[in-house]
């Protein structure tokens, strides 16, 4: 099995996203915590951007053990001074240098030609590589440049030292199939064999997550995603799903990352405490609907057998909390699974006296909280009630 490294932008992406800018601290606890949880790549900001995300990389970059700390610049000397100045202290330090190769971002954002662009790179990444062993580069809406054009940016920078080649889908636009197609083309037609092979993939159409397992099938070595989703406009690919996804179904991708999922659920809980945003109820992994069923059929399925309904234990991804909740859909077997784990144990005969009043106390109500579902099956007095203290 091959290993895809995990290369999180939460710190840079994330935080370019409105709303989701962090303290330095927050930001320091949340580097900590990658590091901590096998992240291979740490992207912890764009120096050049402003002086609280220069020294909040400063810092990272000290406190950082086992990952590459990665600060992102733009094709200038400047940046490039900027970025390694802020990642210098790093035990494994990484500048990722990109320009756009699109030509609709080359003549309206950059307004150079295709010749002037390859030029910019040969001259940035080689200035680069003089200050720093580990760069990468990125072709900034790679997915919409001319594919050869693509190659021949490709190969001036594998020239001039990069040992990452980032392929992005800047704005979310490239379909799974053609995806695939035109990294096998680049493959190809260039000499990327020869380094890492990077993506991006952002989630405009709700793409980013398969187009990234897309790439690791067609041999990308690194997926860079961000927890929870979060980033530019739609977000990007979330680092959640991509390692879920990579575990659960490692017979197809025939890989596995470094990631211990149990930490899965903590640092999501730290990105929303830290970003003020929330994640929504059915967000795969980390939402709170993610392993919680409600309906008859499904958690009497559960009970039986977990796998029936759950792709996924939520152990192994730091969800304890039980995964029933008891609401207008459930049905006996549930109800009687959730009584036996509260430790109390009424006679057959009781059972459908209860259920029958859980379930019209779910007609003015979502659904029955834990005090509540115990005062219900207490309340009347024929229930004999043993608290498994007591017995
Ligand atoms: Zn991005």
């Amino acid at each position: 099995m091959k290993k895809v490294k995990i290369f999180d932008t939460t710190l840079r992406d994330g935080e370019q996203s409105p709303g989701c800018s962090m303290s330095k601290e927050d930001k320091i606890r949340i580097a900590k915590q990658l590091d901590e949880m096998g992240v291979d790549v740490i992207e912890a900001g764009f120096a050049a951007s402003n002086q609280k995300d220069f020294e909040a990389i400063k810092e990272i970059a000290k406190v950082v053990k086992r990952a590459t700390v990665v600060s992102l610049a733009r094709c200038n000397k400047k940046d490039i001074d900027k970025a390694y100045e802020s990642v210098r202290d790093a035990v494994h330090p990484k500048i990722h240098v990109f320009i756009a190769t699109s030509d609709i971002h080359m003549y309206y954002k950059l307004r150079m030609d295709r010749e002037e662009v390859i030029e910019k790179v040969r001259e940035c990444v080689t200035y680069a590589k003089g200050k720093c062993d580990e760069i990468e580069f990125s072709l900034e809406d790679a997915t919409r440049s001319n594919p050869d054009f693509a190659c021949r940016v490709i190969d001036t920078a594998i020239e001039c030292g990069a040992n990452t080649i980032n392929i992005p889908d800047t704005v979310g636009y490239i379909t799974n199939e053609e995806f695939k197609n035109f990294i096998v083309y680049l493959k190809c037609n260039s000499r990327l064999d020869e380094v890492e092979l990077s993506v991006h993939c952002h989630n405009d159409l709700g793409l980013a997550t398969a187009n990234s397992l897309m790439a690791v099938m067609c041999g990308a070595n690194q997926v860079e995603c961000t927890v929870n989703g979060i980033g530019e406009r739609a977000g990007n690919a979330a680092m959640e799903e991509i390692v879920a996804a990579i575990k659960t179904r490692s017979d197809i991708f025939d890989a596995y990352t470094n990631i211990d999922t149990r930490k899965i659920k903590m640092i999501s809980n730290m990105v929303i405490e830290a970003t003020g945003s929330m994640v929504q109820n059915n967000k795969a992994v980390v939402g709170e609907n993610a392993f919680k069923h409600e309906s008859g059929i499904h958690q009497a399925g559960v009970i039986s057998e977990r796998q029936t309904y759950e792709l996924m234990d939520p152990s192994e991804y730091g969800i304890e909390e039980d995964s029933i909740v008891i609401g207008i859909h459930s049905g006996k077997a549930a109800i009687v699974d959730k009584i036996q784990k509260m430790g109390m144990n009424p006679f057959d005969y009781e059972i459908d006296e209860i259920v029958k009043d859980i379930k019209s106390y779910c007609e003015s109500s979502k659904s029955v909280p834990d005090e509540k579902f115990f005062e219900i099956v207490s309340a009347n007095k024929k229930y004999r009630i043993a608290l498994n203290k007591a017995m």
